[in-house]
């Protein structure tokens, strides 16, 4: 994530937004169930897998996408899911100019089939920078920027496993993110001409270190008031439903939330092609007041694991809850 400051883009505090109009009666009762249902899965969090997941990205020297390491990790991920049985998994590779050199880039989709096509996708860019952006030699952990991203998602991947859902779900994981959210553009750009159906996406991008307050989560939603970063209205109504969504599964994971805009990340390519996004981030992309953002003590040991376990939790109830509401 390239930001400057991006915890003071426009900020509407909490606004509740329209109702969401999705509960009946009926759908009040599933509701409780659901809930019951989903807790015993969010159980299943290992903080323990999220850790070797983490250390393992952040002991590559860099995943810089100009350096030939970030294939590395990207294998790493790949054999991750194969290993936990996501056999659809694969590269999906595109060109890129960077600083006027062209690079082969691979970003890793994991598939995994639902009862339906309908698609939820659950996303991050695994790529990280260190201050110098052009420097893809140096030492660049990329801990949370975004290795805290990456880890939650095949650790729900991990769970998902097992679990039968009504829509289908890709984990995706892209490359180029740092140098203009390259990997992102290029897969939206394949799924719009694809014409799959994308449901719903969430985008992960910085969730290990409560930066904003403590023990809160952002939940981005799709109604910043800049078109750049808001290109098409149409989406941005259920964008908040969804965003309310998250939020009313903040509490059974012990997080407090803030309501706030999408904002220079990978959610940005899918909103400007017309689908519905939302983001979870901890508000530490400040090059100002945090001294660990896009450098080399971006490492494991300043990730709040406790922080991110829930964070991790909150995403996979979001999943769970969206493929529930509308199998009644
Ligand atoms: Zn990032």
């Amino acid at each position: 994530m390239s930001k400057n400051t991006r915890t003071n883009n426009q900020s509407n505090e909490n606004d509740q937004g329209p109702e969401p109009k999705f509960f009946n009666n009926n759908q009040e009762r599933n509701i409780t169930n659901i809930e019951q249902s989903i807790q015993s899965i969010l159980e299943k969090v290992s903080i323990k897998r999220l850790r070797q997941y983490l250390n393992t990205l952040s002991d590559f020297h860099t995943r810089h996408s100009k350096s030939p390491i970030l294939n590395d990790a990207g294998d790493y991920i790949m054999n991750e899911l194969r290993g936990l049985g996501y056999g659809d998994t694969s590269f999906h590779s595109f060109r890129a100019t960077i600083d006027n050199e062209i690079f082969e880039l691979r970003n890793i989709v994991c598939k995994k089939k639902g009862i339906d096509e309908k698609l939820i996708m659950v996303c991050a860019h695994y790529d990280c920078i260190m201050n110098r952006k052009e420097d893809s030699f140096s030492r660049a952990p990329g801990a949370n920027d975004n290795g805290s991203g990456v880890s939650a998602i095949i650790e729900i991947a991990r769970i998902l496993a097992n679990e039968n859902l009504r829509h289908s779900v890709q984990f995706v994981f892209f490359s180029g993110e740092e140098q203009g959210l390259l990997g992102s553009k290029s897969y939206a750009k394949y799924i719009k001409e694809s014409g799959m159906d994308l449901y719903r996406l969430i985008n992960l991008d910085m969730i290990g270190y409560p930066f904003f307050a403590p023990n809160t989560v952002i939940i981005e939603r799709d109604n910043n008031t800049d078109v750049k970063h808001n290109h098409v209205k149409k989406n941005d109504t259920e964008s908040i439903e969804f965003g309310e969504m998250m939020k009313d599964m903040t509490s059974a994971v012990g997080l407090q939330f803030h309501l706030n805009t999408i904002y220079d990340s990978d959610y940005e390519s899918f909103e400007a092609k017309g689908y519905v996004v939302i983001g979870a981030y901890d508000g530490s992309a400040d090059p100002i007041k945090n001294p660990h953002y896009h450098s080399s003590s971006d490492l494991p040991e300043n990730i709040d694991w406790d922080y991110l376990t829930s964070v991790t939790k909150l995403v996979l109830a979001t999943v769970l809850k969206i493929d529930s509401i509308n199998s009644y």
